[in-house]
């Protein structure tokens, strides 16, 4: 390993990958950091049915083939995690969880985010077998099935209108006595005869036949009672949390800790560019954290043209 990397990427995700594979054929070799989920959220799922030239994939399969796609053109990969970061003096400075220290002259953020999860009993064993949290990316899976959702804000809003063109038979629970989401989603979903809502309740416990989920209970938070729901799938939209910990005190962030881009990919430091769903709370899809993987890539290359000889 060069003493000063040109260029190290934090993250091996969709935008951590591709960024690796675009500065790999820019020949511009970078260090790919890992963490602790190498690969990142696409790990945890099973078939992938969004992705250009693949009608049907799963999740871990694609991710494999992106990075053997980096590794192929040079990529390194070190197994370890951003701990702590110093930007004000350049070159950058990383450490790791293994007190490695790396310099580098350019950094890319693609460390992803965390989806919130309920942490109850079969909420793991059923993660990415009918327990999901992306409407837009599994909702073609569940035709005229029964689904159910968890939260009351607007992605959960969204999720249900979207979860509409597939199936009527929806239910949304929500802990509180009032939806959360903005008043324009909360009428169309209330106003929805096929949406059901139940209010302050939620999920305590996910069932399953070992390959998929199959029932859940809820229980009312007011006067503990539960009830069993068969179910076919399940989407939780509680939120996510931007995996910027490390990061947070030496590049703006917003007020839920997403890092703050200019120009596409340009963070408050120059040098210091960032992709993928750790800016993204839109999209929050592989295509679109893949295509800012790309154009950080880009931005990284032109900014290194500049500084190095
Ligand atoms: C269950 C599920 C199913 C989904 N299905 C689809 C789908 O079918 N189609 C679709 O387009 N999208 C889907 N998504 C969304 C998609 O997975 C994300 O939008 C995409 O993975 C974001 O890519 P990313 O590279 O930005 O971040 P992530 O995939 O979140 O990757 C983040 C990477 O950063 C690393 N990291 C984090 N912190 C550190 C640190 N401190 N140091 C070093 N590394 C760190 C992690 O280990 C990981 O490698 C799904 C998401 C989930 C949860």
């Amino acid at each position: 390993m060069e003493e000063v990397q040109k260029l190290i990427i934090i993250g091996s995700g969709p935008a951590g990958l591709t960024s690796a594979i675009y500065a790999a054929r820019s020949n511009l070799k970078s260090l790919v950091i890992d963490g602790d989920e190498p690969g990142g959220q696409l790990m945890g799922t099973s078939y992938v049915e969004n992705w250009p030239g693949e009608k049907s994939i799963l999740g871990p399969k694609l991710m494999m083939n992106m990075r053997e796609h980096a590794q192929h053109f040079g990529t390194e990969f070190l197994s370890e995690n951003v701990t702590k970061v110093d930007f004000s003096k350049k070159p950058f400075t990383l450490w790791t969880n293994r007190d490695k220290e790396l310099k580098a002259h350019a950094i890319i953020i693609a460390t992803g985010a965390t989806p919130k999860r309920l942490i109850v009993p079969g909420e793991n064993e059923y993660w990415g077998k009918g327990v999901t949290t992306c409407a837009v990316c599994d909702a073609a899976f569940y035709p005229d099935k029964e689904v159910l959702i968890v939260g009351g804000g607007d992605t959960a809003m969204e999720d249900a209108s979207f979860m509409k063109k597939f199936t009527k038979k929806i239910t949304v629970v929500h802990i509180l006595d009032k939806l959360t989401a903005s008043h324009a989603m909360q009428e169309y979903v209330i106003n929805d005869p096929d949406i059901n809502i139940i209010y302050h309740s939620t999920v305590t416990e996910f069932h399953g036949d070992g390959n998929h989920v199959t029932g859940v209970t809820i229980t009312n938070q007011k006067t503990g009672e539960k009830i069993k729901k068969d179910i076919d799938g399940v989407f939780i939209a509680i939120g996510l949390t931007p995996n910027t910990e490390p990061f947070k005190d030496h590049v703006a962030c917003d007020d839920w800790g997403y890092i703050k881009v200019s120009n596409h990919t340009n963070t408050s430091v120059e040098g210091i560019f960032a992709a993928g769903d750790v800016h993204d709370y839109r999209y929050r899809q592989a295509i679109t954290s893949a295509g800012a993987g790309c154009m950080a890539a880009l931005d990284a290359e032109r900014y290194l043209k500049d500084i190095l000889p």
